[in-house]
């Protein structure tokens, strides 16, 4: 509690600014309730002016209605109508100030050898100032102090002939009831700010502890993405086309008796293993990347997938195509990878990079399993080898 300065006050202006918009806010219920307590309070007094004395009860009331009772008034309509601002604490300051004076007033109006008999209301003003309404300890002392001043008037000033043992007494109750006044609200300010502090630092943990909640969310994201990416190529990998080609299998499926078929082009270049030995491993990577990125113009539709499944292999997933267009497509694929012209003097196909499509489509449907579509591709692509390669061959 070190920003904590006698006064009390927070040494950072900033964190003072916070805390007094904090106080106001958090201690409004008690400002409402203490003025509000007051206003039912102030006027049952008036019962007790006519029994004490009657004869100048009028003058009290004057006093006691005209004087007290509308700053309390306008303060309960400020609190009720006006969300705190930094002026809220001077202002109830000073109605308690107005009022204590008043109350004072009322004490001019009776003989001088009564005056302990309001006494007591004097003092419950003190006490209500500081502590139970909860006014801050700079504006309960200030309004309580001025009181202590109007009586210093009072007995001097305006009554000169209050006997001695009436000022003396009432000094004594006045002084110490205002010091355990400031004791009192001393203390509860700064229980107040420690509170506030504390609460300020939960607050920071909370934000602290949410802020890293999202930057791991976006972690776990942006490795989840990474686990779905091929390395070398950038397109999708194994993972991501099987659990693509699960989801669109059971897509399919829900849309009932009207299912669409799902066509997958399986492609893999030729003689690459000679393609490594005769330009080195990092040629062939760039050439994977390349035919990569053929195949992958291919995935026009949102639905559609290029992946590399592993070495030199690819598939290309198109969800909706019929086996004829997705012969038409395998065959403009073959056509693009071969004429992209990637030199490759030791291939007994061709003197560029080509590659064998192997082309399977099905129905999804009960008791079907989408590696059925895996497997017929793969056959048709062994077909497409057999037949000499850099060719397209769809399972029959
Ligand atoms: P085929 O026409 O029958 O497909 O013959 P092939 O040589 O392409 O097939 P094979 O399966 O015999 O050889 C595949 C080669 O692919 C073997 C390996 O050197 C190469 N390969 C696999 N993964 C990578 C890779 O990540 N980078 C490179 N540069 N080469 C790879
Ligand atoms: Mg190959
Ligand atoms: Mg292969």
């Amino acid at each position: 509690m070190s920003e904590i300065l006698v006064g009390p006050r927070f040494r950072d202006k900033e964190l003072e600014r916070i805390f007094l918009s904090y106080y106001d806010k958090t201690f409004l219920l008690h400002f409402r309730l203490g003025i509000g307590l007051g206003i039912l309070l102030f006027p049952l007094f008036g019962l007790l002016d006519d029994v004490l004395f009657p004869e100048v009860a009028p003058r009290i009331w004057w006093w006691r209605f005209g004087v007290c009772l509308p700053p309390l008034v306008a303060a309960a309509a400020l609190l009720f109508l006006v969300p705190p601002r930094p002026w809220l604490q001077p202002v109830l300051g000073l109605v308690a100030a107005v009022v204590g004076l008043g109350t004072l007033g009322m004490i001019y109006e009776i003989p001088t050898a009564s005056y302990n008999i309001y006494y007591a209301g004097l003092m419950l003003v003190i006490f209500y100032a500081h502590a139970f309404v909860r006014l801050r300890f700079l504006w309960a002392s200030l309004a309580t102090l001025a009181i202590l001043g109007g009586y210093e008037a009072l007995v001097f000033l305006l009554r000169p002939e209050t006997p001695v043992k009436e000022i003396v007494s009432g000094h004594f109750l006045l002084i110490a009831t205002i010091l355990a006044g400031m004791a009192a609200s001393y203390s509860l300010e700064l229980d107040a700010r420690k509170q506030f502090l504390l609460q300020r630092h939960l607050d920071e943990e909370r934000l602290r502890l949410e802020s890293a909640n999202r930057k791991l969310v976006e972690l776990n994201r942006q490795l989840e993405v990474l686990a779905r990416v091929d390395d070398l190529t950038g397109i999708a990998n194994r993972r991501a086309f099987m659990e693509q080609l699960e989801r669109e299998w059971r897509a399919q499926f829900r849309e009932g008796g009207r299912a669409a078929p799902i066509s997958l082009l399986m492609i893999d270049i030729d003689h690459f293993k000679r393609y490594n030995d005769r330009y080195g491993h990092p040629s062939g990577d760039r050439c994977l990347r390349r035919v990569a990125g053929i195949i992958a113009r291919f995935a026009r539709r949102p639905r559609d997938l290029a992946a590399r499944l592993g070495g030199e292999e690819f598939v290309l997933l198109l969800p909706g195509v019929s086996g004829d267009d997705a012969v038409g497509l395998a065959e403009r694929l073959r056509a693009a990878v071969m004429e992209r012209g990637i030199a490759h003097d030791a291939s007994q196909v061709a003197d560029v990079v080509t590659a064998s499509v192997g082309v399977a489509t099905e129905m999804p449907g009960r008791g079907r399993e989408p590696t059925a579509l895996l497997k017929k591709a793969d056959d048709a692509l062994y077909r497409a080898k057999r037949e000499g390669r850099n060719r397209v061959a769809a399972y029959r």
